[in-house]
């Protein structure tokens, strides 16, 4: 395939690289000045916590260490091991993961309860998150609570994971149906009485719009003096959206998992919101982004979870096309029909042969499966053939039938 690579180097942007191309606008000061990003963004990987609530995917505890191994090895910093209180078989799970001289920091969930916590320190984990919900629709319908119990045990919690050497979060659950004013006085009260490290702002069930979680995400910056994670679900497919809206007001923490596994619809996918951040707001989280669809793969094959074929990035037709003219200037120069080639994130172009091909997907695909053959006129008769069949049989065509077609046609 034609690569151009060396003649898309510039120095202008991060908009324009050999292997992307997205659009200036992007990095133009109109954008960048609404923006108030972090000067680094760290990876928080719950694949094997979040991931695990997906309806119906259990990992064994051989899984999650073979995943963890692999999350580290791409370069995620931070991967949520699991949450230990919920069955012995989790807790080992953790602690083996937590010995495996990862250089990824290793976090376990758990409940504002200092015995959760013990479990933690058992475990060996570098931190915990410990969460609690703040909204006054779960205090009310989920909890019987009052706010000022929930703090009251965060301080207690957070505290005592502090004083035993724990790098210690508070997740506020269901932060975006919680008034603001409220969220901004409990974040103060908590950060004013312990000494915790961070607070993570959940959209858990979708439940502000990219421009509200921006908003959202900067009051709070503004009035609270500690760093922030974002953790946002993806019920209206926003997730990823909000996660990068987030970071744009300065989260300094993106929660993430692979294929966007996670609790009802999921969470951001970690390959999705790593690559928008790179490609879209030029900030490189340091992972490696080649080894994106083997780690997917693997994360589908241990889940049972398989994931669309044209999901972004990571599907295996992320990057298929069948249509000729998208086609021709796929062969041409791969960055004018995409805004970012395949090997960028371990991927690989498929043409498709069927109904929409033209004359330069049946060369291609001839050349492909090592078929030589330049006359045009049989080209044609294929590329007939193949429409035919492909209207047929409702599909685009296997590579044994396509070269069916070419036999009878040739001989
Ligand atoms: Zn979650």
């Amino acid at each position: 395939m034609g690569d151009k690579a060396e003649d898309c180097r510039s120095d202008v942007g991060n908009w324009r690289t050999p292997l992307s191309w997205v659009s200036s606008f992007n990095f133009s000061d109109e954008v960048r000045n609404l923006l108030n990003l972090p000067p680094k963004v760290v990876l928080h990987d719950v694949t094997l916590r979040d991931g695990e609530q997906t309806p119906g995917v259990v990992f064994r505890k051989s899984e999650k260490v073979e995943i963890a191994l692999r999350l580290d090895e791409l370069g995620v910093p931070r991967i949520e091991a699991g949450f230990p209180v919920v069955s012995d078989e989790d807790k080992t799970a953790v602690k083996e993961i937590a010995h495996l001289g990862t250089k990824a920091k290793i976090f376990c969930l758990s409940r504002l309860a200092v015995s959760d916590v013990n479990l933690a320190l058992e475990c060996d984990v570098d931190g915990v998150v410990c969460e609690g919900s703040t909204s006054d629709v779960h205090l009310k319908y989920r909890l019987n609570t009052t706010i000022d119990e929930i703090v009251k045990k965060a301080v207690e919690t957070l505290d005592y994971a502090k004083a035993h050497g724990l790098y210690a979060n508070f997740m506020s659950v269901d932060s975006t149906r919680t008034n603001l004013e409220s969220l901004v006085k409990i974040i103060n009260t908590i950060t004013e009485n312990t000494k915790v490290d961070s607070v993570t702002i959940t959209d858990s069930y979708c439940a502000q719009h990219p421009l509200a979680f921006m908003v959202f995400i900067k009051k709070i910056k503004e009035r609270t003096k500690i760093p922030l994670e974002v953790h946002c679900h993806n019920e209206l497919g926003l997730a990823v959206a909000n996660t990068l809206m987030g970071v744009a007001q300065g989260a300094e923490v993106a929660h993430v998992s692979v294929n966007g596994l996670g609790e009802k619809t999921g969470n951001a996918s970690l390959e999705e919101t790593a690559v928008a951040l790179k490609l879209l707001f030029g900030i490189d989280t340091g992972i490696t982004y080649e080894k994106l669809y083997e780690l997917s793969q693997l994360v589908q094959k241990l889940s049972g979870f398989k994931v669309a074929l044209n999901k972004p990035v990571v599907g295996d037709y992320a990057f298929a096309r069948e249509s000729g003219l998208v086609v021709y200037g796929l062969l041409k120069y791969p960055l004018s029909v995409q805004s970012y080639n395949p090997e960028l994130v371990g991927n690989s172009t498929r043409i498709l042969i069927g109904k929409k091909s033209g004359k330069e997907s049946i060369k291609y695909k001839l050349k492909e499966l090592g078929v030589h053959l330049e006359e045009d006129s049989l080209i044609e008769k294929i590329l007939f053939e193949v429409k035919k069949q492909s209207m047929e049989k409702k599909r685009a065509l296997i590579d044994d039938e396509f070269l069916e077609i070419t036999k009878k046609i040739c001989s």
